[in-house]
């Protein structure tokens, strides 16, 4: 006779084809001293990014918070999650930036693996070493480490507000994997395949349970980012971990199975220190900045990234198996899972 399904996943229907893939880990990871933030230093860089954040799908960052959906002005009767604010705000979190930014970095760079939960037993032998001041990894280097080695990094960003379009209600599908546990992360051998991105894909909204406050699509949010005393390849493994040069779609805040949070992010204006200057005559002289907006800043941004990419700061085979994950193409995408994947 034949073996019938356990009965959960009968009643649950076959599994949708799952709705991320795996970036290789490097086979190395390179760490030098940090160059700290208290001293600005004249022979590296030192400046401002604005940037603007298109919503593609919904865009949905939990406040923690339930609200009258009358309260946010949406459609009255019911009692939502509410979307994150600042101030009274909608937002994306500061946090919430860095983590997104900070993954894609890690992936493309010979970094160590800052946010797991995997044992450090069954990673590959080059991450088993944390992070220290004295010997950091690009991603630790650029957002910074915690424990007893605690350094804040050499970017900081800030929340990003919205400036154009608003929220609405959607129902988040409850997903839930087939197998709870299960070694999706693992290879035959036990190790690790490598860190885990979800794709870009088409939403489809629960046909039941409670409903969110999202951002919706062609809503634009604006964000910056400060950064300090950065070489030119580690210019160019942000701007390239942003998104800049449209290669692919930043995914952010909850609901990512669901193939919500899909983030088309251009640069708008760049803000450089010229230490020297600064230093020598009056901080306020024009002589201190160089500012790039327009066309001048796109072929800017894509100068840091080329750099980064050729001297290999930026890891081609990584960049290439991150780019086929993240990438959009609004006449191929798979449409995301609703039960069980
Ligand atoms: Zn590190």
């Amino acid at each position: 006779m034949a073996r019938r399904p356990p009965r959960s996943s009968y009643r649950r229907g076959p599994a949708a084809p799952k709705p991320y893939e795996f970036v290789p880990f490097p086979d190395r990871v390179i760490r030098q001293e940090v160059p700290g933030h208290h001293i600005l230093r004249p022979d590296l860089l030192t400046g401002i990014l604005t940037f603007h954040l298109h919503t593609v799908t919904p865009l949905f960052v939990s406040s923690g918070q339930v609200a009258l959906s009358e309260d946010l002005g949406l459609k009255p009767g019911g009692v939502v999650q509410a979307h994150y604010r600042i101030r009274g705000q909608l937002a994306i979190p500061a946090s919430s930036l860095k983590g997104t930014v900070r993954s894609i970095a890690e992936a493309v760079s010979a970094s160590c693996l800052g946010v797991t939960r995997a044992s450090r037993r069954d990673l590959p032998d080059a991450f088993r070493r944390p992070c220290t001041r004295r010997a950091a990894c690009p991603a630790c280097t650029l957002f910074g480490m915690g424990g007893n080695e605690a350094y804040l990094g050499q970017v900081r960003f800030e929340d990003a507000l919205l400036q154009e379009g608003g929220t609405m209600l959607y129902r988040l599908p409850s997903l839930y994997r087939p197998r709870p546990g299960a070694p999706v992360y693992r290879d035959r051998s036990r190790r690790y395949k490598g860190r885990k991105f979800y794709k870009h894909g088409r939403p489809r909204q629960a046909d039941k349970g409670g409903e969110s406050e999202v951002i919706r699509p062609d809503s634009l949010l604006l964000g910056r980012v400060v950064f300090t005393n950065l070489t030119a390849e580690q210019l160019g493994l942000l701007f390239y971990a942003l998104g800049l040069e449209g290669r692919f779609l930043l995914k952010l805040g909850g609901g990512k199975p669901a193939c919500l949070g899909s983030l088309l992010v251009e640069p708008v204006r760049l803000v450089l220190r010229n230490e020297q200057a600064a230093f020598l005559g009056d901080a306020h002289d024009a002589q201190a900045e160089t500012i790039w907006e327009g066309d001048t800043l796109t072929a800017e941004v894509r100068r840091y990234i080329t750099e980064a990419r050729q001297n290999g700061y930026i890891l081609s085979q990584q960049a290439e198996a991150l780019e086929r994950v993240l990438r959009f193409d609004p006449n191929d995408l798979e449409e995301c899972p609703t039960g069980a994947y």
